[in-house]
């Protein structure tokens, strides 16, 4: 293997999360709620399944062993089991995972493990299927939960399910999400709302801290897991009493960043060192042949010294992420 990706601050990266498309079906209020639209003037293309693997190998001889192939929506791809295949079959990498709104989960969750996908993250803000469908723009909640269970069913023994946590909308629901997943082996995500660069009121209406969450957890006899390798920034909590976990994932918190083990390639072959970093770093012309691997590695670790210590969030910097959907959440 060569040398582990490590940034200035001694981290170390082992996590890429790989964008495959920026195409979503949903109109999710924080994220997309015009849906989606092609930028004026750019190319669509998105990588192929070659630039595909090329880009997992030059992160995989490089310590990276989890892959989450994310979007928009990922399963939008036709090719998208092929895109898992791909990246199982790539040497070193151990874990493949994806994010995904559930609409394809029903018919092809079976077909996606079979091509080697051993993580899963759904997507649901709220239990209520009215709810559900004013938060995305789809009346699917039936849909998503029928994938849930066919993910359960086709062998998953853990489903993460990220639930956005939206002032008035979904942050009075907590006890219903607790029974939620008292007997069902989920591991429930709140995600702390970002500000992004198209957000304007949005954010100021219904961002709502997941402190309280925290604390009501901690006084309610869940306890703090003892953070892995891979979990990166999320908290996970723990109680005698449910098959099911909560994790928080607070990135106004400070300290948010120190245990930053992530990088992420765009759809369309940009290095982005941070969710709310700057406009990117072109890898795609070293994806065209397998010759270029080394220039890949040389580019990706070059690039790595320039990444910052944490975002800049909270002076309401966002960088140029104009939404998540852009560069895979
Ligand atoms: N379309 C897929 C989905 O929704 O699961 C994958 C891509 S989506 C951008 C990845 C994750 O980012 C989702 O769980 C979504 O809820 C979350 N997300 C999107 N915009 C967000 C924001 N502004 N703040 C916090 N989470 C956000
Ligand atoms: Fe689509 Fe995911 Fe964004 Fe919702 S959060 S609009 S499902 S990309
Ligand atoms: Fe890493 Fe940026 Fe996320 Fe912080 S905000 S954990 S630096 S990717």
């Amino acid at each position: 293997m060569a040398q582990q990706f490590e940034d200035r601050f001694h981290r170390q990266f082992y996590y890429l999360r790989l964008s495959v498309t920026d195409v979503c079906n949903f109109r999710c209020q924080y994220c997309l709620p015009d849906g989606y639209r092609p930028e004026p003037g750019k190319p669509t293309g998105f990588l192929g399944l070659d630039e595909i693997r090329r880009v997992v190998e030059g992160f995989a001889m490089c310590g990276t062993n989890k892959v989450r192939i994310t979007g928009g929506e990922p399963s939008m791809r036709r090719d998208f089991t092929e895109i898992i295949e791909t990246v199982a079959s790539t040497p070193g990498i151990r874990d493949v995972a994806t994010t995904t709104n559930g609409y394809r989960l029903k018919k092809q969750v079976s077909a996606w493990r079979e091509a080697g996908l051993t993580k899963l993250n759904v997507s649901i803000d709220s239990l209520d299927p009215k709810m559900f469908h004013l938060i995305t723009g789809e009346n699917r909640f039936h849909d998503v939960m029928a994938g849930i269970d066919a993910a359960f069913a086709s062998g998953f023994e853990q489903v993460k399910v990220n639930t956005v946590l939206l002032k008035n909308r979904n942050s009075h629901d907590f006890r219903q999400f607790l029974a939620w997943i008292k007997d069902k082996p989920i591991q429930l995500r709140f995600i702390e709302l970002m500000q992004t660069g198209q957000m304007d009121r949005f954010f100021a209406q219904y961002h709502q801290s997941g402190v309280s969450l925290r604390n009501q957890l901690l006084a309610e006899g869940w306890q703090l897991a003892q953070r892995r390798l891979n979990d990166g920034p999320a908290e996970v909590y723990q109680h005698p009493d449910y098959l099911g976990e909560i994790g928080l994932i607070l990135p106004y918190d400070d300290g948010f960043c120190e245990s930053c083990n992530r990088l992420r390639v765009s759809a369309k072959g940009k290095l982005h060192l941070c969710l709310f970093g700057e406009a990117g770093v072109e890898l795609r012309d070293l994806l065209a042949n397998d010759a270029s691997q080394d220039a890949l590695i040389a580019r990706i670790r070059e690039s790595l010294q320039s990444k910052k210590k944490t975002h800049f969030l909270h002076q309401g910097n966002s960088g140029m992420t104009p939404h998540l959907a852009s560069i895979g959440g």
